[in-house]
Protein backbone atom coordinates (compact mmCIF):
# COMPACT_ATOMS: atom_id res chain seq x y z
CA UNK A 1 0.00 0.00 0.00
CA UNK A 2 0.71 3.38 -0.34
CA UNK A 3 1.95 5.20 2.91
CA UNK A 4 -0.26 8.37 1.93
CA UNK A 5 -3.65 5.85 1.72
CA UNK A 6 -2.62 4.32 5.10
CA UNK A 7 -2.22 8.47 6.52
CA UNK A 8 -5.16 9.86 4.84
CA UNK A 9 -7.13 6.85 6.16
CA UNK A 10 -6.02 7.61 9.79
CA UNK A 11 -6.69 11.66 9.12
CA UNK A 12 -10.06 10.67 8.02
CA UNK A 13 -10.35 9.41 11.79
CA UNK A 14 -8.50 12.21 13.54
CA UNK A 15 -7.79 14.71 10.77
CA UNK A 16 -4.51 16.81 11.07
CA UNK A 17 -5.97 20.28 12.22
CA UNK A 18 -7.62 19.08 15.65
CA UNK A 19 -3.49 18.80 16.78
CA UNK A 20 -2.65 21.07 19.11
CA UNK A 21 -0.63 24.46 18.43
CA UNK A 22 2.62 22.93 20.15
CA UNK A 23 2.18 18.84 18.19
CA UNK A 24 4.03 18.28 15.09
CA UNK A 25 1.44 14.71 14.09
CA UNK A 26 2.06 13.56 10.52
CA UNK A 27 4.54 12.16 8.33
CA UNK A 28 8.37 13.03 9.59
CA UNK A 29 9.82 10.79 7.66
CA UNK A 30 9.92 9.21 4.07
CA UNK A 31 8.07 9.36 1.06
CA UNK A 32 4.53 9.80 0.83
CA UNK A 33 3.94 8.02 -2.58
CA UNK A 34 6.48 4.56 -1.66
CA UNK A 35 4.79 1.45 -0.88
CA UNK A 36 4.83 -0.64 1.80
CA UNK A 37 3.93 -3.95 2.97
CA UNK A 38 3.10 -3.99 6.97
CA UNK A 39 3.62 -1.11 9.50
CA UNK A 40 4.33 -2.05 13.45
CA UNK A 41 2.68 0.37 15.69
CA UNK A 42 4.37 1.93 19.29
CA UNK A 43 3.95 4.84 21.08
CA UNK A 44 7.31 5.99 20.94
CA UNK A 45 9.41 5.38 17.88
CA UNK A 46 12.87 4.57 19.69
CA UNK A 47 16.21 2.92 18.17
CA UNK A 48 14.89 -0.03 19.49
CA UNK A 49 11.75 -0.12 17.61
CA UNK A 50 13.48 0.81 14.07
CA UNK A 51 15.64 -2.09 14.68
CA UNK A 52 12.96 -4.21 15.21
CA UNK A 53 10.80 -2.85 12.26
CA UNK A 54 13.93 -3.54 10.35
CA UNK A 55 13.48 -7.21 11.02
CA UNK A 56 10.48 -7.79 10.65
CA UNK A 57 10.32 -5.93 6.99
CA UNK A 58 8.19 -3.35 8.58
CA UNK A 59 8.35 -0.11 5.89
CA UNK A 60 6.27 2.13 8.33
CA UNK A 61 6.25 2.94 11.83
CA UNK A 62 3.05 4.38 13.31
CA UNK A 63 3.95 6.18 16.69
CA UNK A 64 1.73 7.75 18.99
CA UNK A 65 3.87 10.16 20.46
CA UNK A 66 6.04 12.28 17.14
CA UNK A 67 10.11 11.44 17.33
CA UNK A 68 10.49 15.09 16.08
CA UNK A 69 9.03 17.00 18.44
CA UNK A 70 10.68 20.33 18.64
CA UNK A 71 13.01 21.65 15.01
CA UNK A 72 16.43 19.85 14.14
CA UNK A 73 19.12 21.90 13.29
CA UNK A 74 21.44 19.11 12.51
CA UNK A 75 20.99 15.42 12.10
CA UNK A 76 24.41 14.13 13.21
CA UNK A 77 23.00 11.53 15.63
CA UNK A 78 23.57 12.94 19.15
CA UNK A 79 20.63 12.67 21.00
CA UNK A 80 18.34 9.24 20.57
CA UNK A 81 16.09 11.49 18.45
CA UNK A 82 18.64 12.13 15.95
CA UNK A 83 19.99 8.66 16.14
CA UNK A 84 16.25 7.09 15.24
CA UNK A 85 15.65 9.49 12.63
CA UNK A 86 19.31 8.32 10.43
CA UNK A 87 18.38 4.52 11.74
CA UNK A 88 15.13 4.92 10.17
CA UNK A 89 16.29 6.95 7.02
CA UNK A 90 19.27 3.93 6.56
CA UNK A 91 16.70 1.20 6.74
CA UNK A 92 14.10 3.31 4.59
CA UNK A 93 11.71 3.29 7.14
CA UNK A 94 9.24 5.70 7.20
CA UNK A 95 8.21 7.52 10.32
CA UNK A 96 4.77 8.76 10.79
CA UNK A 97 2.62 10.00 14.44
CA UNK A 98 -1.02 10.54 15.03
CA UNK A 99 -0.65 12.30 18.67
CA UNK A 100 -3.37 14.73 19.90
CA UNK A 101 -5.59 14.91 16.94
CA UNK A 102 -5.82 11.29 17.99
CA UNK A 103 -6.00 12.77 21.56
CA UNK A 104 -9.02 15.07 20.18
CA UNK A 105 -11.38 13.15 18.99
CA UNK A 106 -14.34 10.69 20.73
CA UNK A 107 -13.14 7.42 19.57
CA UNK A 108 -9.13 8.29 20.06
CA UNK A 109 -7.14 7.65 23.08
CA UNK A 110 -9.50 9.04 25.85
CA UNK A 111 -12.10 6.48 23.69
CA UNK A 112 -10.42 3.70 24.21
CA UNK A 113 -9.28 4.39 27.78
CA UNK A 114 -13.31 4.55 29.02
CA UNK A 115 -13.85 1.41 26.90
CA UNK A 116 -11.26 -0.58 28.93
CA UNK A 117 -12.56 0.74 32.38
CA UNK A 118 -16.49 -0.39 30.63
CA UNK A 119 -17.61 3.27 31.33
CA UNK A 120 -20.98 4.38 29.52
CA UNK A 121 -22.72 7.73 28.61
CA UNK A 122 -19.00 9.26 27.24
CA UNK A 123 -18.83 12.55 26.11
CA UNK A 124 -15.60 15.12 26.14
CA UNK A 125 -14.32 16.14 29.32
CA UNK A 126 -12.93 20.25 27.63
CA UNK A 127 -14.97 19.97 24.28
CA UNK A 128 -12.92 22.13 22.17
CA UNK A 129 -14.39 25.73 19.92
CA UNK A 130 -13.91 26.89 16.79
CA UNK A 131 -15.23 23.71 15.16
CA UNK A 132 -18.48 24.36 13.65
CA UNK A 133 -20.19 25.61 11.69
CA UNK A 134 -23.70 26.70 10.61
CA UNK A 135 -24.62 26.38 7.21
CA UNK A 136 -27.99 27.78 5.07
CA UNK A 137 -28.89 27.06 1.78
CA UNK A 138 -31.70 28.28 -0.46
CA UNK A 139 -33.04 25.55 -2.40
CA UNK A 140 -36.10 24.72 -4.99
CA UNK A 141 -38.39 22.60 -2.77
CA UNK A 142 -38.51 19.84 -5.36
CA UNK A 143 -34.35 19.55 -4.54
CA UNK A 144 -34.37 20.10 -1.17
CA UNK A 145 -34.24 16.71 -0.09
CA UNK A 146 -31.46 15.62 -2.65
CA UNK A 147 -29.21 18.84 -1.61
CA UNK A 148 -30.22 17.78 2.27
CA UNK A 149 -29.52 13.95 1.73
CA UNK A 150 -25.85 15.06 0.37
CA UNK A 151 -24.62 17.49 2.78
CA UNK A 152 -25.66 15.05 5.25
CA UNK A 153 -23.73 11.74 3.29
CA UNK A 154 -20.83 14.64 3.54
CA UNK A 155 -20.65 14.53 7.22
CA UNK A 156 -22.98 17.32 8.22
CA UNK A 157 -26.33 17.30 10.74
CA UNK A 158 -24.40 15.15 13.08
CA UNK A 159 -25.84 16.44 16.59
CA UNK A 160 -24.23 14.34 19.65
CA UNK A 161 -25.66 10.94 19.23
CA UNK A 162 -28.12 12.28 16.35
CA UNK A 163 -27.12 12.49 12.92
CA UNK A 164 -29.42 13.76 9.73
CA UNK A 165 -30.38 16.53 11.78
CA UNK A 166 -31.56 19.55 10.20
CA UNK A 167 -34.09 22.77 9.83
CA UNK A 168 -36.47 23.53 6.71
CA UNK A 169 -38.30 26.21 6.62
CA UNK A 170 -40.65 27.45 3.73
CA UNK A 171 -40.17 30.89 1.65
CA UNK A 172 -39.82 32.48 -1.65
CA UNK A 173 -36.42 33.07 -3.39
CA UNK A 174 -36.22 36.04 -5.82
CA UNK A 175 -33.24 36.18 -8.19
CA UNK A 176 -32.69 38.09 -11.62
CA UNK A 177 -30.34 36.24 -13.82
CA UNK A 178 -27.17 38.72 -15.93
CA UNK A 179 -25.71 38.24 -19.04
CA UNK A 180 -24.10 35.29 -19.66
CA UNK A 181 -26.24 33.43 -17.33
CA UNK A 182 -28.07 29.98 -18.11
CA UNK A 183 -30.00 30.48 -15.51
CA UNK A 184 -31.75 26.86 -14.20
CA UNK A 185 -35.31 28.48 -13.97
CA UNK A 186 -36.27 31.79 -15.15
CA UNK A 187 -35.41 34.15 -17.57
CA UNK A 188 -32.32 35.86 -18.11
CA UNK A 189 -32.82 40.09 -17.62
CA UNK A 190 -36.30 38.95 -15.81
CA UNK A 191 -37.16 38.77 -11.55
CA UNK A 192 -38.38 35.82 -10.96
CA UNK A 193 -40.03 34.30 -7.46
CA UNK A 194 -39.57 30.74 -6.33
CA UNK A 195 -40.95 28.91 -3.38
CA UNK A 196 -37.75 27.40 -1.94
CA UNK A 197 -36.83 26.09 1.09
CA UNK A 198 -34.00 27.20 3.26
CA UNK A 199 -32.09 24.24 4.97
CA UNK A 200 -29.62 24.71 7.62
CA UNK A 201 -27.34 22.20 8.64
CA UNK A 202 -24.65 22.08 11.49
CA UNK A 203 -21.22 21.31 9.60
CA UNK A 204 -17.73 20.08 11.58
CA UNK A 205 -14.98 22.17 10.40
CA UNK A 206 -13.21 18.95 9.44
CA UNK A 207 -16.16 17.80 7.01
CA UNK A 208 -16.62 22.06 5.67
CA UNK A 209 -14.75 21.67 2.26
CA UNK A 210 -16.69 18.05 1.75
CA UNK A 211 -20.09 19.52 2.62
CA UNK A 212 -19.90 22.81 0.73
CA UNK A 213 -18.42 20.96 -2.59
CA UNK A 214 -21.82 17.90 -2.11
CA UNK A 215 -24.07 21.03 -1.94
CA UNK A 216 -22.73 22.43 -4.78
CA UNK A 217 -22.88 19.38 -7.03
CA UNK A 218 -26.18 18.57 -5.75
CA UNK A 219 -27.94 22.22 -6.17
CA UNK A 220 -29.71 22.50 -9.26
CA UNK A 221 -29.38 26.59 -9.28
CA UNK A 222 -25.89 27.84 -11.35
CA UNK A 223 -25.21 30.18 -8.48
CA UNK A 224 -25.82 28.75 -5.35
CA UNK A 225 -27.10 30.65 -2.26
CA UNK A 226 -25.64 29.66 0.99
CA UNK A 227 -24.43 31.16 4.27
CA UNK A 228 -21.57 29.81 6.05
CA UNK A 229 -21.24 30.80 10.02
CA UNK A 230 -18.64 30.16 12.52
CA UNK A 231 -20.84 28.98 15.51
CA UNK A 232 -19.73 29.65 19.35
CA UNK A 233 -20.95 26.43 20.17
CA UNK A 234 -18.55 23.83 21.44
CA UNK A 235 -17.73 20.76 19.27
CA UNK A 236 -19.04 17.70 21.85
CA UNK A 237 -17.32 15.20 20.18
CA UNK A 238 -13.73 16.84 19.58
CA UNK A 239 -11.92 18.14 22.89
CA UNK A 240 -9.70 17.03 25.95
CA UNK A 241 -10.26 13.98 27.75
CA UNK A 242 -13.38 12.19 28.78
CA UNK A 243 -16.22 11.85 31.21
CA UNK A 244 -18.12 8.15 31.65
CA UNK A 245 -19.86 6.40 34.41
CA UNK A 246 -19.69 3.08 36.01
CA UNK A 247 -22.48 0.53 35.47
CA UNK A 248 -23.18 0.31 39.44
CA UNK A 249 -20.68 2.34 41.51
CA UNK A 250 -17.74 1.53 43.02
CA UNK A 251 -15.67 1.89 46.28
CA UNK A 252 -12.91 3.95 46.02
CA UNK A 253 -10.37 1.47 46.90
CA UNK A 254 -12.56 -1.64 44.60
CA UNK A 255 -12.35 0.84 42.01
CA UNK A 256 -8.66 1.82 42.21
CA UNK A 257 -7.80 -2.03 42.29
CA UNK A 258 -9.77 -2.45 39.00
CA UNK A 259 -7.51 0.63 37.21
CA UNK A 260 -4.56 -1.43 38.32
CA UNK A 261 -5.41 -4.56 36.77
CA UNK A 262 -7.11 -3.49 33.72
CA UNK A 263 -3.76 -1.36 33.03
CA UNK A 264 -1.07 -3.78 34.35
CA UNK A 265 0.29 -1.03 36.59
CA UNK A 266 2.69 -1.77 39.35
CA UNK A 267 1.52 1.38 41.36
CA UNK A 268 -1.18 4.21 41.15
CA UNK A 269 -0.29 7.14 42.76
CA UNK A 270 -3.53 8.83 44.24
CA UNK A 271 -4.72 11.68 46.80
CA UNK A 272 -6.10 10.38 50.03
CA UNK A 273 -9.38 8.22 49.76
CA UNK A 274 -12.63 10.17 50.00
CA UNK A 275 -14.74 6.92 51.13
CA UNK A 276 -16.97 7.91 48.89
CA UNK A 277 -18.00 5.62 46.13
CA UNK A 278 -17.14 6.17 42.44
CA UNK A 279 -19.41 6.33 39.45
CA UNK A 280 -18.17 9.48 37.56
CA UNK A 281 -15.09 9.16 36.03
CA UNK A 282 -12.86 11.78 34.46
CA UNK A 283 -9.81 10.49 32.38
CA UNK A 284 -7.34 12.02 29.79
CA UNK A 285 -4.64 9.83 28.54
CA UNK A 286 -1.09 11.23 29.32
CA UNK A 287 -0.21 14.18 30.63
CA UNK A 288 -3.88 15.62 31.54
CA UNK A 289 -2.68 17.45 34.74
CA UNK A 290 -4.03 20.71 32.62
CA UNK A 291 -7.95 19.11 33.26
CA UNK A 292 -8.10 18.62 37.24
CA UNK A 293 -10.51 21.42 37.30
CA UNK A 294 -12.65 20.51 34.14
CA UNK A 295 -13.13 17.13 35.93
CA UNK A 296 -13.83 18.86 39.39
CA UNK A 297 -16.32 20.89 37.35
CA UNK A 298 -17.87 18.11 35.90
CA UNK A 299 -18.72 16.47 38.89
CA UNK A 300 -16.37 13.77 38.77
CA UNK A 301 -15.62 11.38 41.24
CA UNK A 302 -12.17 10.44 40.01
CA UNK A 303 -9.51 11.51 37.86
CA UNK A 304 -7.04 9.26 36.30
CA UNK A 305 -4.43 10.74 33.93
CA UNK A 306 -0.61 10.72 34.00
CA UNK A 307 2.43 12.85 35.09
CA UNK A 308 0.72 14.60 37.99
CA UNK A 309 3.39 16.68 39.57
CA UNK A 310 3.40 16.95 43.58
CA UNK A 311 1.36 20.75 43.58
CA UNK A 312 -0.57 19.36 41.52
CA UNK A 313 -2.25 16.53 43.71
CA UNK A 314 -3.45 19.62 46.26
CA UNK A 315 -5.75 20.65 43.48
CA UNK A 316 -7.61 18.11 44.09
CA UNK A 317 -8.26 19.74 46.94
CA UNK A 318 -10.58 16.90 48.56
CA UNK A 319 -13.37 17.34 45.57
CA UNK A 320 -12.34 13.99 43.85
CA UNK A 321 -10.07 11.00 43.74
CA UNK A 322 -6.76 12.11 41.79
CA UNK A 323 -4.75 9.11 40.72
CA UNK A 324 -1.54 9.03 38.51
CA UNK A 325 -1.76 5.61 36.14
CA UNK A 326 1.42 7.26 34.30
CA UNK A 327 2.09 8.31 31.03
CA UNK A 328 2.40 4.95 29.19
CA UNK A 329 0.20 3.03 31.30
CA UNK A 330 -2.65 5.50 30.60
CA UNK A 331 -1.88 5.44 26.72
CA UNK A 332 -0.58 2.04 26.20
CA UNK A 333 -3.99 0.75 24.32
CA UNK A 334 -3.54 3.54 21.56
CA UNK A 335 -1.13 1.11 20.34
CA UNK A 336 -3.93 -1.71 19.97
CA UNK A 337 -6.59 0.96 19.04
CA UNK A 338 -4.73 2.17 15.84
CA UNK A 339 -3.85 -1.83 14.86
CA UNK A 340 -7.58 -2.53 15.18
CA UNK A 341 -9.02 0.63 12.94
CA UNK A 342 -6.31 -0.30 10.67
CA UNK A 343 -7.18 -3.78 10.38
CA UNK A 344 -10.98 -2.76 9.95
CA UNK A 345 -10.01 -0.14 7.02
CA UNK A 346 -7.38 -2.09 5.38
CA UNK A 347 -8.06 -6.02 5.88
CA UNK A 348 -5.12 -7.29 4.12
CA UNK A 349 -2.35 -4.92 5.23
CA UNK A 350 -0.53 -6.58 8.21
CA UNK A 351 -0.08 -4.35 11.02
CA UNK A 352 2.10 -5.25 13.88
CA UNK A 353 2.51 -3.84 17.76
CA UNK A 354 6.15 -3.51 18.85
CA UNK A 355 7.28 -6.25 21.59
CA UNK A 356 9.28 -2.96 23.13
CA UNK A 357 8.09 -1.91 26.07
CA UNK A 358 9.26 2.03 25.51
CA UNK A 359 8.07 2.84 29.14
CA UNK A 360 11.52 4.78 29.76
CA UNK A 361 10.28 5.09 34.10
CA UNK A 362 10.79 1.88 35.86
CA UNK A 363 9.73 1.29 39.91
CA UNK A 364 12.26 -0.27 42.49
ZN1 LIG B 1 1.31 10.83 25.50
Amino acid sequence: MRIKDITAALEAWAPRSLQEDYDNSGLQVGDPESEVDSALVCLDCTEAVVEEAARLGCGLIISHHPVIFRGLKSLSGKGYVERTILAAIKHGIALYAIHTNLDNVISGVNGEIAARLGLKNLRVLDPKHGQLRKLFVFVPKDQAEAVRTAMFQAGAGHIGNYDECSFNGEGHGTFRAGENTDPHLGQKGRRHTEPEMRVEVVVPLTAEGAVVSALITAHPYEEVAYDLVPLANAHPGIGSGMLGELDEPLEESEFLAQVKKTFGLKVIRHTRLLGRSVRKVALCGGSGAFLINKAKAAGADVYLTGDIKYHEFFDADSKLLLADIGHFGSEQFTMDLIQRRLGELFPTFAVRLTENVTDPIYHF
